[in-house]
């Protein structure tokens, strides 16, 4: 029964490239799966470098006309892309499910995140001045003004489909950058029918391109070395961060990196612990825990832990683990058989180190997908190597502190910095540990921070760069300096 509704939503995708503004086949396919079941979905075009240099040239040609639109033109282009999203959100939803696991409440959730940031953008387009000012020593005049980075290598990975593509292209359209987008090989169809979309709203040929291929390095490091290229905007894991910002100083491409994180969520023994326990079931569990700003380590004052431990585990236990269309379950599937396998090893060695493990609902009720039940770890030791590194998956180690020094050291103690979380009802702890946590999104009280007005993004070895908010479209921006001597144009000032 989900096989069906997710083949029917997977046929409702275009499966070829998207160059030019034409859809091309290609000698290779490659099988995207259902992970709720293991079955395949569709065959999808799996783009060659020429494939990927012809998207470039696409991209290239159409720099100069992007460009000189006027703002409200694109501005225009992307409320239009916003409300087609909107008319297609069954569409998208369904795909979203089908292709990368999530419950359909979900996916239905993500489009409307992926789509605002289409009309945020559509908003911010418009709004982008230059400045004017007289020269210190007089006699000439400072003249700013900006201009598009130019094309723009946009890479995405699985978790969020639509959302993560719509981050980077809506920013992009909107200062004035064509883009190829190169998308996770496990989630191309969503990117494929927002291509669709876009083709049927008018946007203009070249403009945004996909090329989904099973040959990552090998096609990005070829844009990449190619100098029509200009700027280079991953999501995805931290070492292939690290790769693409060596590859990026060939041609001193602009950076954008939005990595891995390892979130701290620090429970304090004066917080409302109804309100921190939703929060973490929203901070750890949605998306099944396979976001990169999940809370990955609950670090919760020993006044309180075991209250808090026990309301945890009683929520765990009321998830629903199951495919996403069956319409009661709040947890779907992990991505692949890969990560699924990653996240029981992870709990293993850890209830080897001596924490006591608590699982959720572990039948996927005769599914045949990547399923992991939902666990609260309890008793983990503060040097565990299961709080060294991202689970990306459905589980949350819960470790005792004593005072706010200590909770800070050991939230601290990670070379990522993209979200932490801290529940707490006083007011000074609140903004004195929200400003001391390194990480470059804080909730305070909240268990979600994505918002598309505000500025995503991490410090340390979590990125570069902001998604959203005002800083995003400035990642797409130049600035240029015109020196203008008014003595040669027969002013004396
Ligand atoms: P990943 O392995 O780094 O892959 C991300 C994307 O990069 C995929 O499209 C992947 O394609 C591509 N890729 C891999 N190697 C490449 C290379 N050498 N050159 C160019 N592209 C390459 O990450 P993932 O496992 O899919 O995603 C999970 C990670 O993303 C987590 O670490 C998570 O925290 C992070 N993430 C960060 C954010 C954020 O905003 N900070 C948001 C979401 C996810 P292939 O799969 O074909 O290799």
């Amino acid at each position: 029964m989900y096989q069906d509704r997710a083949l029917r939503a997977a046929a409702a995708a275009p499966a070829r490239l998207y160059v030019d503004g034409r859809w091309r086949d290609t000698e290779r396919t490659f099988a995207v799966e259902d992970p709720g079941t293991g079955t395949v979905l569709a065959e999808v075009a799996d783009a060659s470098v020429q494939d990927a240099l012809a998207a470039l040239s696409a991209a290239a040609s159409a720099q100069e006309s992007w460009a000189a639109t006027s703002p409200r033109e694109r501005a225009d282009l992307l409320r239009s892309l916003f409300d087609a999203i909107h008319q297609w959100v069954d569409e998208f939803a369904d795909l979203i499910t089908a292709e990368m696991g999530k419950p359909v409440a979900e996916s239905r959730g993500e489009v409307a995140y992926a789509a605002e940031f289409l009309r945020w953008f559509s908003e911010q387009a418009a709004h982008r001045h230059g400045s004017y000012g007289p020269a210190p020593r007089g006699g000439s005049r400072i003249v700013t003004t900006r201009r598009p980075v130019g094309p723009s290598l946009l890479i995405t990975p699985w978790n969020f489909p639509l959302a993560m593509v719509t981050r980077k292209l809506g920013a992009a359209m909107a200062a004035g950058c064509t883009s190829v987008l190169k998308p996770a090989p496990q989630t191309p169809l969503t990117s494929l029918l927002l291509a669709e979309v876009a083709e049927r709203i008018g946007l203009p040929a070249g403009v945004f391109n996909v090329v989904p291929t099973t040959r990552a390095a090998e096609v990005s490091a070829a844009l990449m070395g190619d100098p029509r290229l200009r700027k280079v905007s991953f999501t995805g894991s931290t070492p292939v961060g690290r790769t693409l910002l060596r590859q990026s100083g060939e041609h001193v491409l602009r950076s954008s990196l939005e990595l891995g994180g390892n979130g701290p969520f620090l429970v304090f023994d004066d917080a409302d612990l109804d309100a921190a326990v939703e929060g973490a079931m929203a901070a750890k569990f949605r998306n099944g825990g396979q976001s990169c700003v999940a809370a990955n380590r609950f670090l919760v004052h020993r006044d309180v832990i075991d209250d808090f431990t026990d309301r945890l585990v009683e929520r765990v236990r009321k998830l629903s683990v199951g495919h996403g269309f069956d319409g009661a379950s709040t947890l779907g599937p992990l991505i692949d058989s890969r990560q699924c396998a990653k996240v029981a090893g992870l709990v293993e060695a850890a209830v080897s180190e001596g924490a006591v493990a608590v699982t959720g609902e572990t039948a996927p009720r005769g599914e045949d997908g990547y399923f992991h039940p939902p666990t609260v770890l309890a008793d983990v030791a503060p040097d565990a190597a299961i709080l060294r590194q991202e689970i990306f998956g459905p589980v949350a180690p819960v470790t005792a502190f004593d005072t706010d020094e200590q909770a800070l050291r050991l939230a601290n103690s990670t070379e990522h910095g993209l979200a932490a979380y801290l529940y707490t009802r006083d007011l000074h702890r609140a903004v004195d540990l929200g400003e001391r946590l390194e990480a470059g999104m804080v909730g305070i009280n909240r268990g979600m921070v994505s918002e598309p007005a505000a500025p995503f993004g991490g410090i340390k070895e979590s990125g570069l760069g902001r998604e959203g908010g005002a800083e995003g479209i400035e990642e797409y921006l130049e600035t240029t300096y015109l020196a203008v001597d008014l003595a040669a144009a027969g002013a004396g000032r």
